[in-house]
């Protein structure tokens, strides 16, 4: 049976990066992965430009960096935001690979194959794991990096009830003809949440992310195919020729008007094209609930959790790049220092905080503000106002928390302009 120090269960952004810093200290890592070839990881793909400053070396991953996004209000209402910081957005196939081979180079041992979902067993002297195929391997310590639905977390740090699971579900879809295709952001009307279109280098990734208690499947469904439709219309349309122009920079899309009245021929033949190309996919991303911070460890004697198996990801925006990330650079250091069970202590004092008090805000967030849904108020108030559009850039970077933002964009908004 092979030996290892610590083996790592999922070669997510988590598991391949702690592997890479592991391996780099002289740590002997197994990482485990079953996913198929060629099947992406459900996800935006975006990075925020928070993780790019802390991690420049993933500019070298191929992706597409964004410095202008379209925001759209619950009404919408548009507003255009040219991003001081920019962000990037990737294919998680190219983004998952560029992260497992720097594990590899680094010495990391990888195993394509998954690790059976009963397959570990803890001894006195660490784990036993059990791949699919039979094999087994031994470490000193197990990860978890499993990802929304992990094995590992759910044996170790107990199931998470359906409340404190956000629905994220969407379409890959081919871009426009237009090199500049518009990054969008836009909030739902009258559900939690927003819709995204993030251009990738080869596709278009659309999604809805919500929660999962009022996840009404065919209603969401058929308000991001408007949204899709919408996008492409401009397009096609330009403003208001027949199919020549492609959008210009400064064309709005008509959002969530669409959802009780006819296509136009036009939108009706974007939709019937897209039904011929677009891929649908849908995943789970963990939504905390404010008490379950305090009570949920995220390691314990041999074991710890990383990213999404740990419930890492932000309760306002599903965002759980940078924080799986975080993670695994923690336990990494946690692990080196010869102190490995520090890593409880180190994630609560960098992230944990920050995300406790996100999902404290997250009904706030997507509540009232001044007579109307906040980011009905805050896409509003950023369209006539710089102070708060810089606010709202910082929050897109990923530099502005939660806990100070409404105070921040009500102080804004009572300076001059
Ligand atoms: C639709 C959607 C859109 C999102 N958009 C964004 C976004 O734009 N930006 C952002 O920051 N976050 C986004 N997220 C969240 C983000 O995808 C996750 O937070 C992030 O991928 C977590 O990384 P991870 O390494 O912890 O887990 P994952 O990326 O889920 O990786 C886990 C890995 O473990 C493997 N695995 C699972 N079980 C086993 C097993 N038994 N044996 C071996 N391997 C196993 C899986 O194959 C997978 O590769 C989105 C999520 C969804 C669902």
């Amino acid at each position: 049976m092979d030996r290892f120090d610590v083996l790592i269960v999922g070669a997510g952004p988590a598991g391949s990066f702690a592997a890479e810093r592991l391996a780099r200290g002289g740590v002997r890592v197994a990482l485990f992965d079953g996913r198929p070839p060629g099947e992406p990881k459900a996800c935006g793909g975006g990075v925020t430009s928070k993780a790019l400053k802390a991690w420049p070396h993933l500019l070298e991953a191929v992706g597409r960096t964004i410095d202008e996004l379209d925001m759209y209000s619950p009404s919408g209402k548009h507003l255009h935001l040219e991003l001081d910081e920019p962000f990037a957005v990737y294919s998680r196939i190219a983004f998952d690979t560029f992260l497992r081979e720097r594990a590899r180079d680094a010495g990391a041992q990888v195993f394509t194959e998954k690790v059976s979902a009963r397959g570990f067993k803890q001894t006195a002297d660490g784990w036993i794991v059990r791949a699919q195929s039979g094999a087994e391997f031994s470490s000193e310590w197990l990860v978890g990096a499993d990802g929304a639905n992990s094995a590992i977390a759910k044996k170790l740090a107990g199931p998470l009830p359906p409340a404190e699971m956000e629905v994220a579900f969407g379409y890959r879809a081919p871009l426009p003809d237009d090199a500049n295709a518009a990054t969008v952001v836009a909030f739902l009307p009258k559900w939690v949440g927003y819709a995204w279109a993030f251009p990738r280098p080869d596709h278009i990734s659309f999604g809805i992310a919500t929660t999962q208690d009022a996840f009404d499947h065919e209603a969401l469904d058929k308000l991001l195919w408007d949204f899709m439709v919408s996008y492409y219309e401009g397009y096609r349309t330009g403003s208001g020729s027949d199919r020549v122009s492609p959008r210009s920079r400064n064309a709005t899309m008509k959002l969530w008007k669409q959802s009780h009245g006819v296509d136009s021929s036009n939108a009706q033949q974007v939709r019937d094209d897209l039904k011929k190309s677009a891929e649908r996919y849908a995943a789970r991303i963990p939504g905390l609930e404010p008490r379950t911070w305090d009570k949920r460890r995220a390691c314990g004697e041999h074991w710890a959790l990383l990213g999404d198996a740990a419930g890492f990801a932000d309760p306002v925006t599903g965002e759980g790049i940078y924080y799986a990330l975080r993670s695994a650079e923690l336990f990494a250091d946690a692990y080196l220092s010869g102190e490995p069970l520090n890593y409880e202590r180190l994630w609560r004092v960098d992230f944990g905080r920050e995300l406790q008090r996100a999902s404290q805000m997250r009904r706030k967030f997507y509540g009232n503000f001044w007579g109307a849904p906040f980011t009905e108020r805050m896409i509003e108030f950023a369209r006539g106002h710089r102070g708060i559009r810089k606010i709202l850039g910082k929050l897109v970077a990923g530099d502005q928390g939660y806990t100070n933002l409404k105070k921040k964009l009500a102080r804004s908004a009572l300076k001059p302009l």
